[in-house]
């Protein structure tokens, strides 16, 4: 068959899209993405405010001299799988940290944040290692209905019942759990919400997988090395104890930590079970030993000094969140470093976001179905390396871009 023919419907969307203009069209970028200033190849400069370089160390110096001190040492990749080709002492060793950093609990890297999500969801609802054990069958799944993408496809992978509850709603995850007759539950929530920057209320949470007798998964991804007194994410926010309260805690390394990398944070057990079950672990190559040394490096970076970027991350967000209120703008959540600026619309939201690139700010819409039909939004993010005045030039040309659409409208 042509394949052309056997992707008839998919092709048809995207005709569909290019012709409304909602095609997406990422910028080629010809800088370090994650700076506060990028360049493209035609030599125009944006302001970037879209990155998720939090703490600004995606740019950290002596990551980057770790980075090429460690290729020169073990290579650029990683030759196979950590069962397969060997498990490296940077690899080892970022694992040792993170496990002293999260009190003494067992800790696995995953090559990304993504695969963690679909390796760790599927072991616990079914953590066989040999054929013919299934505890599937009886396991369901009570999944935020704002959980992650790769959340949604861990779960389908299990193959076992989602309830998917109302957004944050812990009455309508109460009574999904309250009639649900599986023996396994397993709930699972995001820390802070990555489209819409609000907090769950893990507090709560954990009360009721104390009532109804299930664990709980909790996706921190955007939240450890930024939240918490001390970068410890979520459970930190809430003082919740990883390994009794919270079951298991999945972090990723690609945002705070400016680099690339999955990681699961649990009781020891779950780890060493991780290791012969998690098929993500096992079948994939993990991130490369010269990129876990950038990493380890921001990491005790992050450690040290996390306390003086995290304060001057939030001063710029203070600054960012009183010019838009000033300005009347429509932002949602929980007044975090995540800041979603509510547009609407599609059309209009692509119509601002495209005049917003051509006064020079790289800040592209998200839209159906990363956000509902409807509620297309920016999602602002600032690192501690932003100025004042650069946040400033981006209430400026959001409040020019404003007028300018409602003249024409
Ligand atoms: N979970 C959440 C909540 C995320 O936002 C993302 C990435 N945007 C991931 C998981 C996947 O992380 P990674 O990019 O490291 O694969």
């Amino acid at each position: 068959m042509d394949i052309r023919n056997f992707l008839k419907g998919g092709l048809e969307q995207v005709d569909f899209l290019k012709s409304i203009g909602l095609f997406p069209t990422p910028r080629v970028i010809n800088t370090a993405s994650t700076k506060p200033v990028v360049s493209d190849n035609e030599g125009n400069s944006y302001l970037m405010f879209c990155s998720n370089n939090y703490l600004g160390l995606a740019t950290n110096p002596a990551a980057i001299e770790a980075l090429i001190d460690g290729a020169k040492k073990f290579g650029v990749g990683s030759g196979g799988s950590r069962l397969m080709s060997g498990s490296t002492t940077p690899q080892q060793e970022l694992e040792k940290s993170l496990s002293s950093f999260f009190y003494g609990l067992g800790s696995v890297l995953f090559t990304t944040g993504y695969m963690a999500n679909i390796g760790a969801i599927n072991t616990m609802v079914n953590p066989k290692v040999m054929p013919g054990v299934t505890l599937n069958e009886v396991t369901e799944i009570f999944s935020d209905e704002y959980n992650h993408a790769s959340i949604i496809d861990a779960c389908k992978l299990t193959r076992v019942k989602v309830n998917v509850y109302r957004h944050l709603d812990v009455d309508d995850l109460e009574s999904k759990l309250s009639i649900s007759t599986a023996e396994r539950k397993v709930i699972i929530t995001e820390g802070i919400y990555s489209m819409d920057g609000d907090i769950a209320p893990l507090d709560k949470i954990v009360k009721l997988k104390e009532k109804y007798n299930a664990v709980l998964y909790l996706d921190d991804a955007h939240a450890i090395g930024v939240l918490g007194k001390s970068g410890r994410g979520t459970t930190e926010v809430f003082d919740l104890k990883i390994g009794r309260d919270v079951d298991c805690v999945m972090g990723t390394f690609t945002k705070a930590f400016g680099a690339i990398g999955g990681f699961v944070i649990s009781d020891k057990n779950f780890s060493d079970l991780l290791t012969v079950c998690a098929r993500t672990y096992i079948f994939s190559a993990p991130i490369p030993p010269s990129v876990t040394l950038a990493i380890q490096e921001n990491f005790n970076f992050s450690i040290l000094h996390g306390g003086t970027l995290r304060r001057k991350l939030f001063k710029k967000l203070e600054y960012l969140y009183s010019k838009l209120d000033e300005n009347k703008f429509t932002v949602i959540g929980d007044r975090q470093h995540i800041v979603p600026v509510l547009l609407g619309e599609e059309s209009y939201g692509k119509k601002f976001s495209s005049l917003l690139f051509d006064s020079g700010i790289y800040l592209p819409l998200v839209q159906w179905p990363a956000a509902p039909k409807g509620k297309s939004r920016l999602r602002v993010t600032v690192s501690p390396d932003h100025s004042l005045l650069q946040i400033e030039k981006l209430i400026y040309s959001m409040i020019k871009v404003r007028n300018s659409i409602k003249i024409h409208a």
